[in-house]
């Protein structure tokens, strides 16, 4: 059972037939919509985009998530979930979860006319329909879910707050592990503007789960900032560990992934994060990093480690292809076989992908650029064109190149060994970009093998 409050004031606990809304099915609102309708509660997802939302109805999943096909075919089945591309549909919602983007504007700033424009659209749907409790669960730049949220709600709905209750829920789901995280999460954030939907969200949480996980209840400004303090600290990590692989490159007989192990056991410093490699992509830590950054500069406050975590992050992509001319020389002509393009693995997405920097680097010194990845090549073409050629295997990649660069940590990667690279290879080289491989094992092998923070032998 879960309450809201439907008159000013007022509160009243809902039955087990209350419905929840979704609005934004991509990597967020979909296996948020499709987990909470297997967890039995009526969820509408609702999506601007018609062929997504088309799509989703005929239980084609429009991103690549593992376990979410099957789970949104059951919960179409069952009727618990249903997709709309009209507003309309969230009339009989009790709680609607806002999950549309909130990509960098050209000027790095947060772009948060998604947000807006989403907010709008619920307000003219309160306008005629009951009681209901918004939740922020994008991540927005501190002030907005109190700021313009309420302001656009209120303004649409002719409404004020307490007619319809508001709160920031951040969301800290992994791609490639969505469905798992969302059934099982770490923690709860719950920022709300109003007691009445702190007590909503609280207890539709312990209705979600059988065991609550740890909930933080706050303001909505410390909400939204746990959400930016988080990813802010885990490219600070990374940039971290990247930074030392580049010391431990220099250092003979060093091995960064044995030092990131050593440290990774120390519970304060925990060892997930600290894998070396490319640097961080993907469509939340770089654009998180940049508007975190925007505003601290606004309020005149210094981010000195948030700064230098964005500004390392630049830095490992040349490490990687000065490593490539170390194995075999020039680069100009040479056939570069790129394994992995997703910025990371069990997924498709390709924002802001380390690979996308790296092919620019390559394409630079006029190497000829081969890739494979398992999942991502229809997105990478719609970035990338015809400008590098694509392979259905990592074998098909590997045939005739002169250097392999191994960009994205899919498992299948880690299971090649020395004998794939000298059996398909012209001159077998490889850099190992995400340290997934088995250093020891190209020892005396017939493969020129190097690594990000690996120092040369002694
Ligand atoms: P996305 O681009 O994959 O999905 C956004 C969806 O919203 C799209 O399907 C789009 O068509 C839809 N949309 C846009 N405007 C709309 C509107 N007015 N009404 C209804 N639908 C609309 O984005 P995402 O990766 O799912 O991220 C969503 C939010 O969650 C962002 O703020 C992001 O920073 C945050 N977030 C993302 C992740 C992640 O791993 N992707 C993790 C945690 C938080």
């Amino acid at each position: 059972m879960f309450r809201t409050g439907n008159t000013r004031g007022g509160s009243e606990t809902l039955g087990n037939d209350a419905q929840v809304g979704v609005v934004g099915l991509g990597y967020v609102g979909l296996p948020t919509a499709v987990c909470f309708a297997a967890k039995g509660i009526p969820t509408i997802g609702v999506d601007v985009d018609d062929a997504r939302v088309a799509k989703i109805a005929k239980g084609n999943t429009p991103i690549m998530e593992p376990r979410l096909p099957n789970l949104l075919s059951k919960t179409l089945r069952s009727g618990r979930l249903r997709v709309e591309s009209s507003y309309d549909a969230l009339s009989e919602a009790d709680i609607c979860f806002v999950t549309v983007g909130t990509p960098a504007s050209r000027d790095g700033t947060i772009d948060l006319s998604h947000v807006n424009r989403a907010a709008r659209s619920i307000g003219k749907i309160l306008r005629h329909s009951r009681y209901k409790t918004v939740v922020i669960k994008s991540t927005v730049i501190p002030g907005t879910t109190g700021g313009i949220v309420k302001s656009a709600i209120e303004s649409e709905s002719h409404k004020s707050l307490g007619d319809f209750g508001l709160a920031s829920n951040p969301e800290f789901l992994r791609e490639g592990h969505s469905v798992e995280d969302t059934l099982r999460p770490d923690r709860i954030v719950i920022g709300a503007c109003d007691k009445e939907s702190e007590r909503t969200l609280d207890s539709f949480y312990r209705r979600l789960y059988e065991r609550l996980p740890k909930t933080i209840l706050t303001t909505p400004v410390n909400a939204e900032l746990i959400k930016y303090a988080s990813n802010s600290f885990l490219a600070t990590k990374i940039t971290f560990i990247n930074e030392f692989a580049n010391l431990c490159a220099k250092i003979p007989g060093a091995d960064v992934s044995v030092v990131a192990r050593g440290i990774g056991l120390d519970k304060r410093i925990a060892p997930s994060f600290l894998r070396a490699g490319l640097g961080f992509g993907g469509s939340c830590l770089p654009k998180d990093l940049q508007a975190l950054l925007k505003v601290a500069a606004k309020a005149n406050a210094k981010l000195g480690v948030a700064a230098a975590a964005r500004a390392g992050n630049e830095r490992q992509v040349p490490v990687a292809v000065q490593l490539a001319e170390r194995l075999i020389g020039s680069l100009e002509g040479k056939r570069i076989a790129i394994l992995g393009l997703a910025f990371k693995p069990d997924s498709d997405d390709m924002r802001e992908a380390v690979s996308l920097r790296l092919i620019d680097e390559l394409k630079r010194r006029d190497a000829k650029v081969v890739a494979y990845d398992p999942a991502a090549i229809p997105n990478a073409r719609k970035v990338l064109g015809e400008t590098i050629d694509y392979r259905s295997s990592a074998t098909a990649c590997l045939r005739g190149a002169d250097c392999c660069i191994m960009v994205t940590e899919w498992k299948e990667f880690s299971k090649l060994h020395p004998k794939h690279f000298e059996a398909t290879m012209r001159t077998p080289a490889v850099v190992d970009g995400r340290r997934i491989l088995d250093p020891e094992e190209f020892t005396g092998s017939g493969v020129r093998f190097a690594a990000i923070g690996l120092g040369q032998s002694i």
